[in-house]
């Protein structure tokens, strides 16, 4: 007998991230398409790695994460957001923030339930969202001033809220934007969710990157909107170690009960010697993740600095290691397939938006990685001038 597999997401390919990367490597090209830096986490840190893998860390770390590291998480979420979350039932280390995002929505969503993303959305949300027999609906960000700020249409938010609303995932800062809420926006969305039986998932991995003197209005900074809400971030993002893939999800305790059922059964647990170290240096080196935002500014605007003169317009991302580029000056091919043409011809690899958006509506703009050193930026933008 032939068995066939029907596909549970049978349109679903490669990521963008993926795809984007191997041609750059294929064509060697610069790689300014998939988020990560080209430079290592800090020495510190990775000593202590060594200390604990040398040191008897290798086995299951608790299922909810090593104590040691929640305890430095819920410290600095008390510091930096008021929010006092209980280390024993209110936090979880997940493996990476994808865990976390996914486990929270299958914990939350059932079959026909439905579910508001913000395009552009993150690549990951609408397949676990269909996984859970959930129905995404998508909600285009304004797009304000220029063509560069994006912001929350609270009208359309509203209209799109009913009685089947189970989720809302939000994701400032936002990739690839590089939007940010106030605390305004924080009201807004607790007006918005007021009534309805919609929980709220908050993917902040961007959280300790925001320039230009703006604070990150972490949702756990709202009362009202804590009660509903799972805050989702990743020490990927804030120590330049995308591959190690451990992250945290917040959420009151009812809340972290359930996203704990899915989570014990998803990983159990994640990479025992990391978590030692990430609570060993979140104390010891507090001032690594107070900089990350003037770390990251000062590379925003070198990476500015060398475009000017080009074609491209822009205006500085306010958030993330982000950039946005609108090359509608330079021709008007669409954004998927000049992506991969200059990869191939011009030699720099960057993310088109569209890819990201149920209907197309971020006209001619890719993203760029500048989480880079600066030979890497000097030599992608030399090329981009040339356009
Ligand atoms: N959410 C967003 C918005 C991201 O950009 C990323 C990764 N780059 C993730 C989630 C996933 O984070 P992690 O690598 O920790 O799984
Ligand atoms: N989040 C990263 C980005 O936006 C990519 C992560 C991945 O490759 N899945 O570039």
């Amino acid at each position: 007998m032939h068995l066939k597999l029907d596909s549970k997401l049978p349109d679903v390919g490669t990521t963008i991230f993926t795809v984007m990367s191997q041609l750059a490597n294929d064509r060697g090209a610069v790689n300014l398409s998939q988020g990560f830096p080209s430079f290592d986490p800090p020495e510190a840190l990775l000593d202590r790695i060594a200390f604990h893998l040398r040191n008897g860390a290798n086995q299951y770390a608790p299922m909810p994460g090593v104590p040691a590291l929640r305890e430095a998480v819920v410290a600095k979420t008390a510091e930096l957001h008021g929010r006092s979350v209980n280390v024993d039932t209110e936090i979880t280390v997940c493996t990476g923030a994808t865990e976390g995002l996914f486990s929270t929505i299958q914990a939350v969503v059932r079959a026909g339930d439905e579910v508001v993303v913000f395009d552009p959305a993150y690549d990951s949300y609408e397949p676990a969202i269909r996984l859970a027999g959930g129905i995404t609906r998508h909600i285009p960000l304004a797009i304000h001033e220029n063509g560069f700020d994006f912001r929350i249409d609270w009208q359309r938010l509203q209209d799109a809220i009913n009685e089947k609303t189970r989720l809302i995932i939000c994701n400032f800062p936002h990739n690839p934007t590089g939007a940010i809420l106030s605390s305004d926006d924080l009201d807004r969305l607790a007006s918005a969710v007021a009534g309805s039986n919609a929980f709220i998932l908050s993917d902040e991995v961007y959280e300790h990157i925001v320039f230009d003197g703006e604070q990150h209005q972490s949702l756990l900074r709202h009362d009202e909107l804590w009660e509903r809400t799972f805050v989702v971030s990743s020490f990927g993002k804030t120590f330049h170690a995308t591959g190690w893939k451990v992250g945290y999800c917040l959420a009151p305790s009812e809340l972290t009960a359930e996203f704990r059922r899915v989570h014990q059964f998803t990983v159990f647990t994640t990479i025992t010697p990391i978590q030692y170290a990430l609570a060993e240096f979140l104390r010891s080196d507090p001032s690594f993740y107070e900089q990350l935002s003037a770390f990251y500014q000062q590379k925003r605007d070198h990476f500015c600095d060398l475009l000017d003169g080009s074609r491209f317009r822009f205006k500085p991302a306010r958030s993330t290691f982000f950039q946005l580029l609108d090359y509608s000056e330079i021709c008007d091919d669409l954004d998927e397939e000049l992506a991969k043409r200059w990869t191939c011809d011009i030699g720099v690899a960057s993310i088109p938006l569209s890819v990201f958006c149920e209907t197309p509506f971020t006209g001619q703009r890719l993203r760029f990685c500048f989480a880079k050193d600066d030979d890497t930026l000097a030599k992608a933008v030399e090329k981009l001038q040339q356009l």
